[in-house]
């Protein structure tokens, strides 16, 4: 198993894959994000320090997430690989992360980019709707995540509200930001080689997505 960067816009059907792909090797999904808040939650010293950053509306610095980036990575469940998720974000991300792999003498592994068209990103995202009384999201789009019975809640049984959170335009300045902030990171890990694509098609569901993983990373 290598280890694995997901580079995903929007609505591409990265979070269904890569539970599955985690299952399947036993590796452990490592996103930034959730890294931060554990460490809050465990009101460690820096998690106390990186809450009061946020609080000041400040961003969390490469430096502390480099930290809790290498403490993760390190952990005895990332021996074999790992799925990072939502890191790195930029080149200088990138330059930063690979001397952090260094350090751990560890390999970069392979970058699968999940290749959606705006139109049927904006399309999924709009048809993602959620159960007003408790929450479960559905998608309208996906077989596997739509309601069993149309317009009523699988597991509470309430009628759902056909409206998505997201209008077309708050959707598009989303998926053209995750574009242009990313393009230069696309084309870095191309140039080097390491770059997998998958294309997602209208139709395929988050097994298919699954099965493309899967043969490229038995393939490689
Ligand atoms: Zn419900």
């Amino acid at each position: 198993m290598k280890n694995i960067i997901f580079i995903a816009p929007p609505a591409a059907g990265k979070g269904t894959a890569s539970a599955l792909v985690c299952e399947k090797y036993n590796i452990p999904h490592i996103s930034t994000g959730d890294l931060l808040r554990d460490e809050i939650a465990n009101q460690t010293k820096l998690g106390v320090e990186i809450k009061d950053a946020m609080a000041r509306g400040e961003f969390v610095s490469d430096e502390v997430i480099t930290k809790l980036l290498k403490k993760r990575l390190s952990a005895k469940d990332a021996k074999k690989g790992y799925i990072l998720d939502g890191y790195p974000r930029n080149i200088e991300q990138a330059h930063i992360y690979e001397d952090l792999l260094k350090s751990i003498n560890k390999d970069l592994g392979i970058v699968i980019f999940f290749d959606i068209d705006k139109d049927l990103a904006m399309e999924r995202t709009l048809s993602r709707i959620a159960c007003p009384h408790c929450g479960t999201s559905y998608n309208l789009l996906v077989n596997e995540l739509k309601p069993k019975l149309e317009g009523i809640c699988d597991k509470c049984n309430s009628s759902l509200e056909i409206r998505s959170d997201d209008t077309p335009e708050s959707f598009i300045t989303r998926f053209d930001t995750y574009i242009n902030k990313t393009q230069s990171l696309i084309d870095y890990y191309k140039e080097k080689n390491v770059l997998r694509e998958i294309k997602v098609e209208k139709d395929l569901s988050a097994q298919d997505i699954f099965s493309k993983v899967e043969e490229i990373v038995n393939n490689d």
